[in-house]
């Protein structure tokens, strides 16, 4: 029997590192999301960024050709400043962040990165420009170093603990049995949303990149996580070009632009409380959500008082 264990003890490490191999490779593409039929134009030159301007020009997008989900969206970002985009679920807000990252091809007009039409740059160095920061971070079956150092892959620990540090998630992961050793993912611990996106703000200030893309959570957080959040996402947007899908107050008080997207369409625009005082679909959507939070708010009070 002895000897019919080794062997057996051997399959079942060869399959372990298989099945972890294989969690890694879907995650990856779940990560990169990236239909197959888009690729390089011959000849596509790597994109040179300046500052880091984005523009869409009168972009139409539909992801079956009998549906248009974008109808004519024309937007800028200045180079360092900040656009939010805002709007009620399925107005196409996260598909203007895939459409940037040229997962799929647009039906017409153009989206520029500093004057270059995105088409006619390769993929990999328009990539490489761009962080993203989703909603849910996926993360690895491994180290929490070694999720954070998939931003960029030679950064040395201490680079690491600073960019954790920034991203607002250092104490936690110092207060960690292992600390930067403890396993995440889902065979380790289990991070919370909040957690999550922080890891994934961390390997964004690893990445450095000069264009950011940020999906906040819609997921309620509570005020001090919200704070640690919006902290670490000031950090890791200074200075760089930011579109932010946004679902929260704070994020879009401190926009220099806010799109509200409707139906595929821009319904308004402009800065917070210019839209507010116009009492349109901004002011709604910010009054309901407001309802929404007192109403937690007083839930979380009467349970406290129980
Ligand atoms: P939410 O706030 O709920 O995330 P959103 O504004 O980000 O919504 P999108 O994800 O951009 O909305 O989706 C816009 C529309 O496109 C939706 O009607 C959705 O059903 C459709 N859509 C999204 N992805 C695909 C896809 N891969 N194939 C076909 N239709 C899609």
């Amino acid at each position: 029997l002895m000897q019919l264990s080794v062997p057996l003890n051997f399959i079942g490490f060869i399959y372990r590192e298989i099945r972890q191999g294989l969690t890694d490779i879907e995650q990856m593409f779940d990560l990169l999301d990236v239909p197959a039929e888009i690729s390089d134009r011959p000849g596509a030159r790597p994109l040179k960024v300046a500052e880091g301007k984005v523009e869409f020009r009168d972009v139409h997008f539909a992801y079956e050709s009998n549906r248009e989900i974008l109808k004519g969206i024309s937007f800028e970002v200045p180079a360092g400043k900040t656009v939010a985009i805002v709007g009620p679920s399925g107005a196409g807000k996260s598909t203007i962040s895939r459409l940037l990252f040229r997962f799929y091809d647009i039906k017409s007009g153009q989206i520029l990165v500093d004057g270059q039409d995105i088409r006619d740059v390769t993929q990999e160095s328009l990539r490489s420009a761009i962080g993203m920061v989703p909603q849910d971070t996926v993360l690895f079956n491994d180290t929490i170093a070694y999720n954070i150092r998939y931003g960029r892959v030679d950064a040395s620990l201490d680079d690491i603990r600073e960019a954790a540090e920034l991203a607002q998630i250092g104490g936690f992961i110092q207060g960690l049995p292992d600390g930067y050793k403890t396993m995440v993912g889902e065979r380790g611990l289990k991070l919370s949303g909040g957690e999550k996106q922080r890891v994934a703000i961390a390997r964004t200030i690893l990445k450095a990149p000069p264009i950011l893309m940020l999906d906040e959570a819609t997921s309620a957080l509570d005020s001090h996580t919200e704070r640690e959040i919006q902290a670490a996402l000031d950090t890791v947007s200074r200075g760089r070009t930011t579109i932010v899908i946004a679902h929260r107050l704070s994020t879009v008080i401190g926009a220099d632009e806010i799109i509200v997207l409707k139906d595929g369409r821009i319904a308004e625009r402009g800065r917070h409380a210019d839209l507010l005082s116009k009492g349109g679909l901004y002011a709604s959507m910010w009054a309901r959500q407001r309802e929404a939070t007192e109403a937690e708010e007083r839930l979380r009070q009467a349970q406290e008082a129980d």
